[in-house]
């Protein structure tokens, strides 16, 4: 699955995605994740990507034609991809053949992101997932209608920007593709997890209290040790 993320601060997301699980599914080839300024298709000298909302109001409102050239690049940079891939090319990226492409707006008024919610984007095999990332009071109506995108919020609380929730989003797909998580980790419905977990040493002592590890855990009994996560 190839990731687009178009922001205005590449540099708030670019870390993350570099490190850790994520970065390692970049490095094992099952995602790639392509970040894009809109300020980079913007003619004037100053790259404006802001104007005053019409109706009045307080704060800025994100313009429509940088969004729609970015998106626009970023559509035809698909369709290459998947011409090159026809002719049976090698390319930078993941999947083959036809592309699949979804637009996600990150919205606090969208569809809220589930478990559920992720599993189906990649039951629906999308090849290429765009993440708008808004800022200041939101991005120019027209956006969304010309490209379909979908509305989607990461929860019920409004945040100053779409770059935490469009890297939610890809973090809560992402590791439940096939090959993102290692043997070692597995996704939680695969297995019986809590949240109440321990690691060595065995007793923790702070301000000369003892913390012991339960000692089902230390049991080695399969059975009861199961039994107890599923109490947990
Ligand atoms: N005035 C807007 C909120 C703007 S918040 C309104 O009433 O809906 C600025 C941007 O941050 C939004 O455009 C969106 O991209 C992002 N954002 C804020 N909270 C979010 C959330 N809970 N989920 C997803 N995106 C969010």
């Amino acid at each position: 699955m190839n990731f687009h993320i178009i922001t205005i601060f590449p540099g708030m997301v670019e870390p993350y995605t570099k490190e850790a699980i994520v970065g390692r599914g970049i490095m094992k080839k099952v995602i790639t994740v392509s970040i894009y300024n809109p300020r980079d298709n913007t003619k004037d000298k100053h790259h404006k990507v802001d104007n005053t909302p019409y109706g009045g109001g307080p704060g800025m409102v994100m313009m429509a034609d940088p969004l729609v050239k970015t998106l626009e690049k970023i559509k035809q940079k698909i369709a290459r991809r998947t011409l090159r891939q026809a002719q049976g090319k090698k390319v930078p990226s993941t999947g083959s053949g036809q592309a699949k492409v979804k637009i996600i707006m990150t919205s606090p008024r969208g569809k809220e992101l589930t478990n559920e919610y992720a599993d189906n984007v990649i039951q629906k095999k999308y090849t290429d997932i765009i993440f708008i990332c808004g800022r200041y009071e939101g991005i120019d109506a027209r956006v969304k209608k010309i490209f379909k995108a979908e509305d989607v919020s990461i929860g019920n609380y409004v945040l100053t920007g779409g770059e935490l929730p469009a890297l939610v989003m890809l973090d809560c797909i992402a590791r439940r593709i096939p090959g993102v998580l290692g043997n070692s980790e597995s996704i939680e419905e695969n297995r019986i997890s809590t949240d109440e977990v321990y690691t060595r040493p065995e007793i923790y002592e702070n301000k000369g209290k003892k913390y012991r590890v339960p000692k089902i855990l230390l049991s080695g009994h399969a059975k009861k040790i199961e039994e107890w996560r599923l109490g947990h």
